[in-house]
């Protein structure tokens, strides 16, 4: 079992194989990157976003057809939204084992400041490791320094540490052992 990293060719060049090392040794977990095969949909032309659930069908049905049983991480740098939300740095859809992370506003350009790339990789780390660890089973956490905290704003992604609380990683284990027994 590893988890597949998709990465869209819009999204940091040369940033994978660091984000994808570190979410390995982050979760435990294999991981393998690749490029984004999957098309972009949900493309909202007013908002100038993307659908983040459109998004996961789109991940969803690709995965059905290439009968991919493992976990899927799409990494896209269009800025995504979802129903209700402004924006959100990623989202999962935990049935069906997809889920989605944008870069868009994980760089300090994005917020005028001077861009550095090691801030940058921590980010889409904790993010990435983050829907990952959705897509195993765990909720939202109360401890504002674990990688299942949900942060509504950048200083709370970059509070917290490229960690689970105890809880979590207990929880993270009982549900890989559980999912590799599964496939
Ligand atoms: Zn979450
Ligand atoms: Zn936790």
């Amino acid at each position: 079992m590893h988890v597949h990293i998709f990465w869209d060719s819009l999204s940091p060049e040369g940033l994978q194989m660091p984000v994808a090392r570190c979410i390995s040794s982050l979760l435990g977990l294999k991981t393998t990157v690749s490029e984004n095969p999957v098309r972009i949909a949900g493309m909202d032309m007013i908002r100038r976003q993307v659908d983040a659930q459109a998004l996961l069908d789109s991940i969803q049905a690709y995965k059905r057809r290439q009968n991919i049983r493992d976990p899927v991480l799409l990494v896209v740098h269009q800025d995504l939204f979802r129903e209700g939300n402004r924006f959100v740095f990623g989202l999962a859809r935990e049935s069906v084992g997809v889920g989605v992370v944008s870069t868009s506003r994980l760089n300090n350009e994005y917020y005028n400041l001077q861009g550095n790339d090691d801030d940058y990789i921590d980010r889409i780390v904790k993010e990435g490791a983050h829907e990952i660890g959705h897509l195993f089973g765990l909720h939202h956490c109360e401890d504002p320094e674990c990688i299942m905290f949900k942060p509504d704003t950048l200083d709370e992604l970059d509070r917290k540490k490229k960690n689970l609380c105890p809880a979590c990683r207990e929880q993270l284990e009982a549900r890989r052992a559980g999912y590799i027994e599964e496939c």
